[in-house]
């Protein structure tokens, strides 16, 4: 087994990827972040992210584990101090894994060409640079509304605890095969009207957001911005591909959610 380990530059995430380090050489394990069976991050959520975009041409043959160095985050369930416990569940691996949806978005340029498929692990907004992002929303191929506002989010069940979150969207679990739209501040009066909810579309549908003007517009996926050519048109449905994580353990989702969120132990 190869194990690549993605570390973010923070002082105490250096001194448990050495710890790692050591730990895995040490138990004849390879360090290979090349053609790695496993990646292993260090850091937060964030690191993952990074981690997830370095290596999203190898999606079928990669697992992720995610050690957090911070505070408990969503993709990182190992604490610092639980290297060595994972080092054992590492060389005991069994190829035990569950894997989460992704968004799949295609840009259509105004150019009349089209990009590569890009691949989200949280989710994907379009905003404008300035002023009122007006654009025509399709679900399916049919017009369904024409939103004016500050933008939209699209997200995965594993994103739907970040910027839709914080957009007023649910937090969906990650067993539903879904995506979600919601509305980052939308303009609803008598002359314009969106639904003025988050929606959540199965996996034989798609959302094509057509923006009215083609420039100036800032297309994100994770916590990348997309090339700031002129769009024509953006379409989003759930990818074919999926993010596998190496389940040595299970943390119930909503009990993630309860300790990220709510935290009553705290308390
Ligand atoms: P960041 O500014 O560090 O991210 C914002 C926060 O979101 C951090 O606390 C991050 O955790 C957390 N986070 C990331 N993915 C999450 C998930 N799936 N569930 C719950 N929390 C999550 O920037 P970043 O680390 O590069 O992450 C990029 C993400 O930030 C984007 O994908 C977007 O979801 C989010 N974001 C949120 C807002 C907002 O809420 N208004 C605005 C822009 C971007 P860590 O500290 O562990 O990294
Ligand atoms: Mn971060």
């Amino acid at each position: 087994m190869k194990v690549s380990i993605f570390s973010n530059n923070g002082q105490s995430s250096r001194k448990v990827a050495t710890a790692l380090h050591r730990g895995l050489t040490a138990a004849g394990i390879t360090i290979d972040s090349l053609n790695p069976d496993i990646v292993v991050t260090v850091g937060g959520d964030g690191t993952l992210l990074s981690a997830f975009h370095h290596y999203n041409d190898r999606l079928d043959k990669v697992r992720f584990v995610g050690i957090h160095t911070g505070h408990l985050g969503f993709y990182t369930d190992w604490r610092d101090y639980e290297v060595n416990d994972l080092i054992q569940s590492l060389i005991r691996d069994n190829r035990q894994s569950v894997s989460y949806p992704l968004l799949n978005i295609e840009v259509e340029y105004a150019d009349g060409t089209h990009s590569d498929q890009a691949l989200a692990l949280n989710e994907s907004t379009i905003k404008k640079v300035s002023g009122t992002m007006v654009a025509d929303v399709y679900i399916k191929g049919e017009l369904f509304e024409s939103f004016r506002g500050d933008g939209l989010c699209i997200s995965t069940p594993t994103g739907s605890t970040a910027y839709n979150k914080s957009v007023g969207g649910a937090v969906l679990n990650p067993r539903f095969n879904a995506i979600q739209m919601a509305e980052i501040a939308s303009i609803n009066n008598l002359v314009f009207r969106t639904l003025g909810s988050p929606l959540i579309i199965p996996a034989d549908e798609w959302i094509r957001i057509e923006p009215a003007e083609a420039t100036d517009n800032v297309l994100m996926c994770d916590q990348l911005s997309i090339e700031g050519r002129p769009i024509k048109a953006i379409s989003y449905r759930i990818a074919r591909q999926r993010i596998a994580f190496a389940e040595y353990r299970h943390t119930h989702f909503w009990q993630r959610v309860e300790s990220s969120f709510i935290g009553r132990e705290a308390r």
